[in-house]
């Protein structure tokens, strides 16, 4: 089993692990010329895309090893994580987050690593509540988690005013869920956290499952046949090739439109409106017998970014554990907020930074994929930031 710090016991590392660090301190944001500007709640980059979506990584550990994330021969038990002085502390958190409210966003995503596995993680959920978008709102504090420690912390990441609960979970049986997370965790414990989630109030919680062909892809009927009529809403995600390190192939991606047919094979389906722009998800509903959609049996989502990429509507920006800020999951360096805000910057010259490199972000990187030279061609080697460290 693995431990809650995030490291794996030296037994079940089966390899000298390698490491491979492409973490790298991220550059200091351009220097501002002229006179610093007030935030205006609205800022656009150059395709034209508002920024609307804050995600915060708040710790690079986690206690699964996902294969397709943390793959243990990498992330074993030499691997350098990041030390307690370089994260940013929650006050640290709270003041950026503040900022980037004032330049318009109005949702703030927890993630990691595994989110839960961050000490008083409730506490930060409470500060950042406390904290008001442009209309005078408290911000959208949403959660994503592999639900391992969930059952314990659901009450408290209520009270502390978290708004909604994503859980991770590739399967429902238990011999594969266990070699995906490849700690032996079992799925009912992941179930029961999700129960009681709900229990502790969060009625809109939703499951992620990343589909690998010939891993879990025949999972993807028993997880529709579990989830539908039960108030939860499960997400397909393309497995993407994110990072350096999870072997990606295009042949082990699972198209959405064929987990779509899948599904249409036992269930019928009709398209959702999308109910935010931006959002990531393409949203179906089943239908009941009469072939109309039938509320009570819920939805289904999918997050093509293999695929169908969506990158004309991205409005989402990543701050990682150690404060770099990321325009694009795809990105191979950041900007180094906490070297600014550590340095002495004012609000009004961290503010101007935030817009700065808004205004410059030109990523489209799903849409280009295709295109762009294989990762071993790259000139840098391909190097991507890992998805444990940017936040998913
Ligand atoms: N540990 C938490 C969890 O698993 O929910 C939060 C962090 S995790 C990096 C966020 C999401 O990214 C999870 O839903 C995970 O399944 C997804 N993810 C990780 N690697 C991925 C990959 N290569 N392709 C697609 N999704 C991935
Ligand atoms: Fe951990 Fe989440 Fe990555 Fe799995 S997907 S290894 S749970 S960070
Ligand atoms: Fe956004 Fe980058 Fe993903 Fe495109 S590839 S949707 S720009 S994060």
């Amino acid at each position: 089993m693995p431990r809650e710090d995030g490291t794996i016991p030296a037994m079940t590392t089966n390899k000298r692990a390698t490491i491979v660090d492409s973490r790298r301190i991220g550059q200091m944001p351009p220097a501002h010329e002229g006179s610093l500007e007030a935030p205006t709640g609205i800022l656009k980059d150059l395709r034209g895309r508002p920024l609307r979506d804050l995600r915060i990584s708040v710790t690079d550990r986690c206690n699964f090893r996902c294969t397709y994330c943390m793959p243990k021969e990498i992330f074993g038990k030499d691997y350098n994580f990041l030390p307690h002085g370089s994260l940013l502390s929650f006050e640290e958190i709270t003041r950026l987050s503040g900022l980037f409210l004032a330049h318009g966003v109005h949702k703030l995503r927890l993630t990691g690593g595994e989110p839960l596995l961050r000490k008083d993680i409730d506490k930060l959920i409470a500060m950042l509540t406390e904290l008001r978008t442009t209309e005078g709102q408290p911000p959208e504090v949403t959660l994503t988690t592999n639900g391992s420690v969930l059952a314990r912390k659901a009450r408290a990441l209520k009270a502390a005013g978290l708004a909604r609960v994503t859980v991770s979970l590739d399967s429902m049986d238990d011999a594969v869920f266990r070699a995906m997370n490849d700690v032996d965790f079992p799925v009912a414990d992941v179930l029961a956290a999700i129960d009681a989630a709900r229990d502790a109030g969060f009625d809109r919680v939703k499951v992620n499952m990343v589909v690998k062909r010939g891993v879990n892809d025949q999972e993807i009927l028993p997880m529709a046949r579990h989830f539908r009529g039960s108030g939860i809403t499960l997400r397909f995600i393309e497995f993407m090739d994110v990072g350096s390190t999870n072997h990606w192939r295009m042949q082990e991606v699972v198209p959405s439109k064929e987990v779509l047919a899948r599904i249409q094979s036992e269930f019928p389906l009709v398209p959702l409106q999308a109910t935010a722009p931006g959002e990531t998800a393409e949203r179906w509903g089943y239908a009941g017998a009469d072939g109309q959609l039938d509320p009570k049996l819920g939805e289904v989502g999918f997050i093509s970014s293999v695929t169908k990429a969506f990158c004309g509507s991205c409005n989402r920006i990543r701050l990682s554990t150690e404060g770099q800020l990321f325009t694009c999951l795809f990105s191979t360096s950041g900007w180094d907020l906490r070297g600014l805000m550590r340095g002495g910057a004012t609000d009004a010259q961290l503010s101007q930074a935030i817009a700065d490199i808004w205004h410059g972000r030109n990523d489209r990187y799903s849409e280009l994929r295709a295109s762009l030279p294989k990762k071993d061609d790259a000139p840098d080697g391909g190097k991507r930031i890992e998805m444990s460290y940017i936040g998913g």
